[in-house]
């Protein structure tokens, strides 16, 4: 009796993560085929085997958020979909000011204001 069990469970578990890559699989396949396959940060340009390094993003990081038009989706190379989700979440701990993260992040230290933030938090 406990060997149905568990095979029964890890017939859901593995039923969920072909669920779970069958959709990922899907939209991505739909992103490639609305948008150039360009990263839509540095330009660069995939084909052939690179083309796994050009990853979708989703605009308002709901990733369950896929219309059809490709509207909530952005084409990004591994890379750029890194620093992507890197500064929301600067832009979330609130320590680069929003519009112009860069400069903001490039004239003073990240880290002192962090450590203020920080302090503040443990009153
Ligand atoms: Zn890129
Ligand atoms: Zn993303």
């Amino acid at each position: 009796m406990g060997k149905s069990d568990k095979d029964k469970a890890s017939k859901v578990v593995a039923d969920s993560l072909r669920a779970r890559s069958e959709r990922d699989a899907g939209y991505r396949e739909k992103a490639l085929k609305l948008y150039p396959h360009i990263c839509g940060r540095c330009g660069r340009e995939f084909s052939g085997k690179n083309l796994q390094e050009l990853t979708v993003h989703h605009r308002d990081h709901d990733h369950d958020n896929n219309p059809a038009d490709g509207s909530n989706w952005e084409l990004l190379c591994v890379y750029c979909h890194d620093n992507e989700h890197q500064r929301q979440v600067e832009a979330q701990q609130g320590y680069i000011s929003s519009g112009n993260g860069e400069s903001a992040a490039a004239t003073h230290s990240p880290f002192a204001d962090l450590k203020s933030m920080l302090e503040k938090k443990k009153k």
